[in-house]
């Protein structure tokens, strides 16, 4: 008998409620799964509450409206406060738990007042619409914002967009209500909330927004991890394998374009003994405060990777002989000059291979290995210092560095 009694509108607002129960049990999930925890607990009460809302919303013209209408537009609006507060939290903003206190006090008093003090339907469906559009909105905004820099600016302006829409469908509620009132009221005592039409937008509109907070937090996950392959995790600087692809693409660059790079293999003097004389967390720390100046002194252009252990390596896209030299002699020198207290202020130098792939292009592997030899050349001459590695056995010398090639000669056979 009540099976039968069901509209298509109220058949798509259960089916509304049903999801946003698992979406419930999902967001649970993922907060048991440590997957942005705090907003994920948002998100499951968010459903819930939004289940609460329409489970009293469906109860339109078998309860008293101030039940069915008053509270099931409060507990809507509480469900998107906690989606905004969990979008904050997702966000890492302040949250605006003063604003949310007088949404709610709309929500309640509204509620209190069509159930003790005669508040028209209408006016608490305004009142309520026109606070959770604000709601929606201030969210878009925040994620659009917020996330600009994690996300890059169009993906933010995607994830906002299910948010400003759902803002969008509660001013078109209220806009619907104020030019017809009469129709309004009617239409807010009839079973099954409504058309069929504004049940799908709903539904649609809902699933659209859970998929967004879905994504945001895939998206997050998803660069974490690339940034983890991709990053060495004790100094931040880049691991071995990006750098290796990154000397490939630019060595087909060179190929292509005839654009010439450097690049630099470093490798801390006498590391060992600083493990060994200070203890390995004293090491941890010279080789991270290392690997920052080498970040710091590099152009803006450039790569540094830490390729392992106490050795990294700088690519100098577009960059000739004479400005590699001077890269290298910038390095060297800001390392020279760090202070390191947990080693008792004694210096720590810096030894570095140079080489620039000139066309004709080389193999990457004849390069490496030019670079080091260079390395070793400085390591035998004393440390401290630069070699610049012997040309490509088919590259031209450059007559621009009669100097240089004359020094990397020497370099390479000390
Ligand atoms: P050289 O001047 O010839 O380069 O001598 P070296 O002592 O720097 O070179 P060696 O290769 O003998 O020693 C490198 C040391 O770096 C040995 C290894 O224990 C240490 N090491 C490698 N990775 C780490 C790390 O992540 N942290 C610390 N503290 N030490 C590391
Ligand atoms: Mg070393
Ligand atoms: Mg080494």
């Amino acid at each position: 008998m009540l099976v039968t009694s069901i509209t298509n509108a109220e058949l798509l607002l259960i089916v509304l409620l049903l999801l946003q129960s698992l979406f419930g049990l999902l967001w649970l999930g993922a907060a048991r799964l440590r997957l942005a925890r705090r907003p994920a607990q948002h998100w499951a009460a968010m459903a819930w509450l939004v289940a609460g809302g329409l489970t009293l919303i469906l109860l339109r013209g078998r309860a008293p409206q101030w039940l069915s209408v008053g509270a099931g537009n409060g507990l809507v609006l509480a469900a998107f406060v906690t989606l905004r507060r969990g979008i904050q939290r997702f966000a890492r903003l302040p949250t605006s738990d003063r604003e949310y206190g007088l949404l709610m006090a709309i929500g309640v008093s509204s509620t209190l007042g069509m159930a003790f003090a005669n508040l028209s339907p209408l006016a608490a469906v305004l009142l309520a619409a026109a606070a959770m559009a604000w709601t929606l909105l201030r969210g878009a905004g925040e994620i659009r914002d917020a996330l600009a820099t994690e996300f890059g600016r169009t993906a933010a302006s995607w994830c906002a967009l299910p948010m400003a829409m759902l803002a969008a469908l509660f001013l078109v509620r209220a806009g619907v209500a104020l030019v017809s009132p009469a129709g309004f009221q009617s239409y807010l005592q009839q079973p099954g909330g409504g058309g069929v039409a504004a049940a799908f937008v709903a539904l649609v509109i809902a699933l659209l927004v859970q998929a967004n907070l879905i994504a945001m937090v895939l998206l997050r996950l998803v660069r974490r991890l690339q940034y983890r392959s991709d990053h060495d995790m004790l100094t931040g600087l880049l691991s071995r394998r990006p750098m290796e692809q990154m000397l490939l693409a630019e060595s087909q660059r060179q190929r292509h374009f005839g654009q010439s790079f450097a690049l630099l293999s470093i490798d801390i003097d006498h590391f060992k003994k600083i493990n060994d004389g200070c203890g390995h967390a004293a090491g941890d720390a010279v080789l991270k405060r290392v690997a920052e100046a080498l970040r710091d002194a590099a152009r803006d252009s450039d790569s540094v990777a830490r390729m392992g252990g106490e050795e990294f390596c700088v690519l100098l896209p577009g960059t000739e002989a004479a400005g590699a030299n001077t890269g290298a002699l910038r390095l060297l020198e800001t390392v020279r000059d760090l202070h390191h207290p947990e080693i008792g202020g004694k210096p720590v130098t810096i030894s570095i291979g140079m080489a620039v792939m000139e066309a004709p292009a080389e193999p990457i592997q004849a390069l490496q290995r030019r670079l080091d030899q260079a390395l070793y050349a400085a390591k035998a001459a004393g440390r401290d210092r630069i070699e610049r590695a012997a040309p490509a056995a088919s590259a031209p010398r450059t007559p621009s560095m009669p100097e240089d090639a004359d020094r990397a000669d020497t370099a390479v056979a000390a």
